[in-house]
C-alpha cells in the first residue's frame, strides 16, 4: 500500500498556490471550498449531488457567489489600508469592467457587495452600457466608459448624467471629443470626461499589443493637449476629471506596473499643470491571477500579491504627486479577472479513455509469420535490463515503422500489423516501467510517458468553457474533486467530446512544473469521476463559443450557509442550452423540423415498413431529443 496524504495531493495539484485559500482537501479526499475563513467547508461532491437531484445533469458551471464577495472586499480593503498607512489623500474608487463577465447575477452580487465602498462598474460598449446604466445606481459610485463610441452611446452616457450618476466618458479617439461636446449643448449637460493616455512603456506577456505607439486605444501626448485646449475653448475645461491607462491583462511582471505608474503619474500632473483639476486616476486593469501557481513572471502567473500591486500604485503616484506639488487624486482601477477568476469553476464526468496500448489484443504465435513480427517478438521476449533497454527501445521503433513502410507496400496485412503494434507498445511499457526504477532517466525516455498516457474524454466542450486554453494557450488548473486521498496511478491529458482535435487539454499544473498530462486515478468500474476545471470565472464563462452546436452549460449559484448541515445552498438553477436553442440561433426552426420528421416517418409507417407503434416512438425520441441537453446524458 502506498501512503498518501492529503498534503501529498495538495502539492500535487498546487491546490493552495493558484487557490488563494478558497480551495482545499478533506479529510476524505474530497475537494471543498471555503468561501471565506470563517466559512464551513462546501464539499463540491456534495453540491454535484445536490444538483442532479434536482435534475441539473453534467457538465455543469459552479459559481460560488461568496468567492465574488470576498474577492470584492479584498481588494477594497487593500486599497483602503495602503492608502491609510501611506498617509495617502486620495480614495479608492475602483470599478468593476463588465466585459470580464456580464452574466446579471455577477454583476449584482459585485454591486452588492461593492455598495459599502461606492465600487461601481465599466463597461467598454454600448449593450454593456445598457446593463450599467440600470444597475449601478448608487449615486457615490463612478461608472467608467472605455470603447469606441457613437452618437448613441455618448447620448446614453449624458442619459446617466442626468439622473445624477457619475458618469465618467473615456475619450479613447479624439475624434469622440467634438461628438460629445455637440451633444452636450444639444442636451444641455454637463459631462465627465476622462482621457486615455497611449503608454510607451514596453507591456510584457499576452497583451503587450495594449501599449506602445500603435496601440488601438488612447490619445497621443499631442492630442492629449489639443483635447485639453480644445475644452478650454468651450469653457469646459473642468469637465476633465479623469486620467486613464490600461496597459493589458493578465500583467505577470510587477516592474510592468512601476513603469506604468510612473509613466501615468508623470502625464497626470502634467494635465494639472496645463490647469486641468483632474481627481482621479484609473490605472486600468492587469492585476493577474496566479493560474499554475508558480508566483512567477510566466505568462499564466504573477510575480506579486494583491498587497504589492496596491502599494506600488499609492506610494508610486504618491512620491510624483508630491514631488509635484499636485494634490492626491482619488484612485481608479479596473479589475475585472482578479474579481471573477476564482468564483466559477466547471464541473465535467470523464465518459471513456482514449489508450494507445491495447492490452486485450491477441497476438499468439502463427505459422508462417512476417519477419518483422519474429523481430518484434523477438524483442518482446528479452528481459529489460539495464544493459538493453535502450536497445530494444531503438530496436522496436525502428521495427514499427519499417512495419508502416510494408503495410503502406502492401506486403503486411492489416491483422499483422495489430499484432506488431501491440507488441510494441507492450514493449514501451514494459521499458516505462524499467526506466521508472532508473535514477537517470535518459533523454529519449523521458517522453515515453506521455506518449503511453492515455486521454481522458471528458464531457465538455473546451470552445466553450476553456476558450483561452485553446485560444491563447492559457493555463487552467484541473483537479479531480474525489479520490484525493489515494495516490492517483496514472497520468493523461483530457480531450473533450467536439470533433475537432483541438478540443484537448494538453498542458497542466504540476508540482514539478508544466506538463503535457495530470496525475490521475484510474477509472473504476460503476464509479463516475468528476473533474474540475478551475479559474474559468473571468473571461473563459463569457467567451465560449458554440463550435459543434454545443450550447451554454447548466448553472448553479450557490451560497454558503453555516447553519446548513452541508455548509452550503443552491440559491439559483440556470438551465444551459437545448439542442433547439442552439438550432435557433443557427436559423433552424426546431418545429418544422419535428414535423417534416414526423411525415417521414408516417410514410414509413403506411408503406408497411415499420409498425405504427414503432413510428410513434421514433418520433417522440426525436422531439426529446431536441428538447434536451446539447452534451451527452449521464
Ligand atoms: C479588459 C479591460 C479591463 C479588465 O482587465 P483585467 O485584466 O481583466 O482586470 C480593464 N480596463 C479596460 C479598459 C479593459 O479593456
Amino acid at each position: 500500500m502506498n501512503e498518501w496524504t492529503r498534503e501529498e495531493a495538495e502539492k500535487t495539484y498546487n491546490i493552495s498556490t493558484w487557490g488563494e485559500g478558497y480551495f482545499d482537501i478533506s479529510p476524505e479526499g474530497d475537494l471543498v471550498v471555503k468561501p471565506s475563513p470563517e466559512a464551513k467547508s462546501i464539499n463540491i461532491r456534495e453540491v454535484v449531488e445536490e444538483m442532479r437531484s434536482q435534475g441539473v445533469s453534467l457538465p455543469a458551471v459552479i459559481r460560488f457567489h461568496d468567492i465574488l464577495r470576498s474577492q470584492v472586499r479584498k481588494i477594497n480593503q487593500s486599497f483602503s489600508e495602503v492608502i491609510k498607512e501611506a498617509n495617502y489623500n486620495g480614495k479608492y474608487c475602483g470599478v468593476y469592467p463588465v466585459k470580464v463577465n456580464q452574466m446579471r447575477e455577477v454583476v449584482e452580487e459585485i454591486v452588492d457587495a461593492g455598495e459599502e465602498f461606492n465600487f461601481g462598474l465599466e463597461a467598454g460598449s454600448k449593450p454593456e452600457l445598457l446593463s450599467v446604466l440600470a444597475y449601478n445606481t448608487n449615486p457615490e459610485a463612478i461608472t467608467v466608459l472605455n470603447g469606441y463610441k457613437d452618437e448613441d452611446y455618448l447620448s446614453l452616457a449624458l442619459l446617466g448624467r442626468q439622473l445624477g450618476r457619475k458618469i465618467i466618458i473615456v475619450i479613447e479617439k479624439f475624434s469622440e471629443l467634438p461628438k460629445l461636446l455637440k451633444l452636450s449643448q444639444e442636451y444641455q449637460v454637463k459631462p465627465l470626461i476622462g482621457l486615455r493616455g497611449k503608454m510607451s512603456l514596453k507591456s510584457r506577456g499576452r497583451w503587450a499589443k495594449s501599449t506602445g505607439d500603435r496601440a488601438k486605444f488612447g490619445l497621443s501626448t499631442s492630442e492629449m493637449i489639443r483635447a485639453v485646449e480644445l475644452m478650454e475653448e468651450y469653457g469646459l475645461k473642468d469637465c476633465i476629471k479623469l486620467f486613464h491607462f490600461h496597459i493589458g491583462s493578465q500583467i505577470s511582471d510587477i516592474r510592468t506596473f512601476k513603469e506604468a505608474i510612473t509613466e501615468g503619474a508623470r502625464v497626470f500632473t502634467q494635465l494639472h499643470k496645463l490647469g486641468c483639476q483632474l481627481e482621479y486616476f484609473d490605472a486600468g486593469g492587469g492585476l493577474g491571477i496566479d493560474y499554475d501557481g508558480s508566483r512567477s513572471s510566466s505568462d499564466s502567473s504573477v510575480n506579486y500579491t494583491l498587497n504589492e500591486y496596491v502599494a506600488d500604485i499609492v506610494y508610486g503616484l504618491k512620491q510624483i504627486c508630491d514631488i509635484e506639488n499636485v494634490p492626491h487624486p482619488n484612485i481608479v482601477t479596473e479589475s475585472g479577472r482578479a474579481i471573477t477568476a476564482h468564483h466559477s469553476l466547471v464541473i465535467t464526468n470523464v465518459v471513456d479513455k482514449i489508450s494507445v496500448t491495447q492490452p486485450n489484443f491477441d497476438t499468439k504465435v502463427n505459422d508462417n509469420e512476417h519477419m518483422l513480427i519474429k523481430n518484434m517478438r523477438e524483442m518482446h521476449s528479452w528481459v529489460i535490463g539495464e544493459d538493453n533497454f535502450q536497445e530494444i527501445y531503438n530496436e522496436a521503433i525502428q521495427i514499427k515503422e519499417q512495419t508502416l513502410s510494408a503495410f503502406n507496400l502492401g506486403v503486411i496485412s492489416l491483422k499483422d500489423r495489430a499484432v506488431i503494434e501491440t507488441l510494441y507498445w507492450q514493449i514501451m511499457e514494459g521499458i516505462m516501467n524499467f526506466s521508472e526504477m532508473l535514477e537517470f532517466v535518459p533523454e529519449s525516455l523521458s517522453e515515453l510517458d506521455n506518449k503511453l498516457a492515455p486521454q481522458y474524454l471528458c464531457n465538455f466542450s473546451v470552445f466553450q468553457s476553456a476558450a483561452d486554453h485553446w485560444a491563447i494557450d492559457q493555463l487552467l488548473p484541473v483537479v479531480p474533486i474525489s479520490r484525493l486521498n489515494e495516490k492517483p496511478d496514472a497520468n493523461c491529458s483530457i480531450a473533450d467530446i467536439t470533433c475537432d482535435s483541438d478540443g484537448i487539454i494538453g498542458k497542466f499544473i504540476n508540482r514539478d512544473g508544466i506538463t503535457p498530462t495530470m496525475a490521475i486515478h484510474h477509472l473504476k468500474e460503476d464509479e463516475e469521476y468528476l473533474v474540475g476545471l478551475f479559474l474559468t470565472g473571468a473571461y473563459q464563462d463569457v467567451m465560449g463559443d458554440m463550435h459543434n452546436l454545443f450550447g451554454r452549460l447548466h448553472e448553479v449559484h450557490v451560497y454558503g450557509d453555516n447553519d446548513d448541515p452541508q455548509g452550503f445552498y443552491i440559491e439559483e438553477i440556470i438551465k444551459g442550452n437545448t439542442a433547439s436553442g442552439v438550432l435557433s440561433t443557427m436559423q433552424y426552426n426546431p418545429e418544422y423540423m419535428a414535423q417534416k420528421m414526423k411525415k417521414n416517418v408516417s410514410k414509413i409507417v403506411s408503406e408497411g415498413k415499420i409498425p405504427p407503434r414503432l413510428g410513434v416512438k421514433w418520433v417522440d425520441f426525436y422531439e426529446d431529443c431536441l428538447t434536451s441537453y446539447t452534451y451527452l446524458k449521464n
